[in-house]
């Protein structure tokens, strides 16, 4: 089996990438069984983060890395929150995250705006090495718009609040089954998975 280092140590991800790649062959190992810490993402795009994190697993294990940074673009935001998704609310880094934080800001942001367009992206790296010239790298976009009242208890984040005119039904709304399949981070994961024979 071919060892693949995960930079990051979400156990959903990993049981959802392991699902993916274990038929393919490959061992999905966390970062953290390896002792790796976690790397800094200073920067202002999904991609760049991504990378960061994949050269940073790569570097201290010696192995190839696959990383993954993702967040919701809102068009009437400028993209806001994207990056900065997971802790949009937060007005110190000693702040613990809250999803209901970030989505009542989303809200108040968003309050009598008109264009309600948002989309999600996933972007996946997997780096061969920490010098790898080129490494794989995968995206996906999920569009659909921000609604002004909370619908459904499924899935996490922003998915109360992100509506998807394809199903008639918040993100939140949707059978895990569905989501996991139609959503930024399944278009990246089918897109990666055609790419792992560059590896
Ligand atoms: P991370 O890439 O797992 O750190 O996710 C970044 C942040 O983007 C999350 O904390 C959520 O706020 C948001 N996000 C990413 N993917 C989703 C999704 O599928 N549903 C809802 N929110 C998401």
């Amino acid at each position: 089996m071919q060892k693949l280092v995960l930079a990051s140590n979400n156990a959903k991800k990993m049981k959802e990438l392991n699902a993916l790649l274990a038929p393919l062959g490959f061992e999905v190992i966390p970062q953290g069984q390896l002792g790796i810490p976690e790397a800094e993402e200073p920067h202002a795009t999904f991609v760049e983060n991504a990378l960061a994190k994949a050269r940073h697993a790569a570097q201290h294990s010696g192995l190839p890395a696959l990383a993954d940074d993702s967040g919701l673009c809102v068009k009437a935001l400028g993209g806001a929150p994207g990056v900065i998704s997971a802790r949009y609310a937060q007005t110190s880094p000693d702040e613990p995250k809250s999803d209901a934080r970030n989505n009542e800001k989303l809200l108040a942001d968003l309050h009598g705006q008109a264009d309600r367009r948002a989309h999600f992206v996933s972007c996946l790296v997997l780096c061969r090495s920490a010098n790898d010239p080129q490494p794989i790298i995968a995206e996906g976009n999920w569009h659909g718009e921000i609604v002004d009242d909370y619908r459904g208890d499924g899935g996490f984040g922003y998915d109360p609040l992100f509506f998807v005119p394809e199903f008639g039904k918040t993100a939140a709304e949707l059978e895990a089954d569905t989501k996991n399949r139609v959503s930024h981070r399944g278009q990246a994961m089918q897109q990666l998975i055609q790419r792992l024979p560059e590896l």
